[in-house]
């Protein structure tokens, strides 16, 4: 799959806008609403429509989706706008329904690619099919199951793929419903550069007034496109209520958006570029010495440390190091939780180091 350039051939050759805009409600819930809002959407930059048909609820008892049902509605949204239909499939039954309605993308949920199983017995019903199947980050902050769940499709013979990248779930509460850890999406552009991805601000915000910096953020990493949910009176559906915009803020938000291009164009600005990155790798290695010599200091003070018998970590001292630090960086107007989070990890190194020194045999 690494090697394979052509994954992401589909995007650019059906041509579906950039950045490709998916809007369309949490839950399909009557045929009325999804008519009303796909053809309030259908003149904006969206190209696809998307609905949740079967809903993965955290507890039973909340609105689980009609089900099937919404199929014919989703046809008719399909027929009355041209809008291309995305959905939501957990298993071979859902697959099936889906390709019998001539649904044309279908998505695999967060919770089901958590699950190899599930993903599997998904793959298995889609053996070589030219659908279009883009694959959510699992809940959980794993990016060798996000890639394992592309892989089986890959694997089934499925290659018009992509991915959504709609956070992740975290014990702790955070601003967001699922925290974005865009490191996670960046490292996986980075193995996988020609699968598109696609943002999902509506699942990581949670709720409305962060939808557009999300977005604005993923534009500015290069994603592909984004999946908002929308619906004509979001106060009143009937799940994810919280999260969702009406057609109208989404078109505002869509013009406000920033989409910047890939590469650069003039030949001033790239060699001004090529000036300025050769900057930062003196820079880089002037850092990277620093750290040397750092760490040699540390195997120093490891071997008193061993001489005398002492603990390797050293808490008041740690904590003098930090103190000192937040206040440098404050003085200089670097971020101080980056500088902390740096320290920390640089910290941990050199306890490891330390810990090597210590507990060797003579
Ligand atoms: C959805 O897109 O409606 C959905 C259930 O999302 P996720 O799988 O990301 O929770
Ligand atoms: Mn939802």
């Amino acid at each position: 799959m690494e090697n394979d350039k052509n994954i992401g051939n589909w995007l650019t050759e059906m041509n579906l806008g950039h950045p490709l805009t998916i809007a369309g409600p949490c839950s399909a819930e009557t045929k009325e609403q999804v008519l009303e809002i796909a053809h309030q959407l259908k003149d904006n930059r969206v190209t696809v429509f998307r609905a949740g048909v079967w809903k993965p609820r955290t507890r039973p008892g909340s609105f689980e989706g009609v089900g099937a049902d919404a199929l014919p509605w989703l046809q008719q949204v399909k027929k009355e706008t041209g809008l291309l239909i995305a959905i939501e499939v957990a298993t071979a039954n859902h697959v099936k329904l889906a390709l019998e309605h001539d649904i044309d993308i279908l998505w695999i949920g967060a919770r089901t690619t958590a699950n190899p199983f599930a993903v599997q017995e998904i793959a298995d019903s889609l053996k070589d099919s030219d659908k279009i199947v883009w694959v959510k980050n699992p809940v959980n902050p794993d990016l060798e199951l996000w890639i394992g769940g592309v892989e089986r499709l890959y694997k089934a013979g499925v290659t018009n793929l992509g991915v959504i990248h709609r956070g992740f779930s975290t014990y702790k509460k955070t601003d967001y419903r699922n925290a974005p850890k865009w490191q996670i999406a960046i490292d996986f552009k980075t193995r996988f550069p020609s699968i598109p991805m696609i943002n999902d601000p509506s699942h990581i915000c949670g709720r409305r007034d962060c939808i557009e910096n999300v977005a604005q953020k993923a534009l500015d990493l290069q994603f592909d496109g984004v999946m908002i949910e929308t619906h004509h009176d979001p106060d009143k559906a009937w799940s994810d209520a919280k999260q969702q915009i009406t057609p109208n803020t989404l078109n505002e938000i869509i013009t406000r958006l920033i989409v910047r291009a890939k590469t650069f164009k003039s030949e001033k600005a790239i060699d001004k570029l090529i000036l300025l990155r050769k900057e930062i790798n003196e820079t880089d290695k002037i850092l990277l010495k620093t750290l040397i010599e750092r760490m040699e200091i540390v195997k120093k003070i490891a071997q008193v440390k061993k001489e005398k018998n002492v603990a390797v970590l050293q808490t008041k001292r740690w904590q003098q190091v930090i103190d000192k630090m937040t206040l440098l960086s404050k003085e200089s107007g670097l971020d101080v939780r980056f500088v902390t989070r740096l320290f920390k990890e640089v910290h941990q190194e050199s306890i490891r180091q330390q810990e090597k020194i210590v507990n060797k045999k003579k």
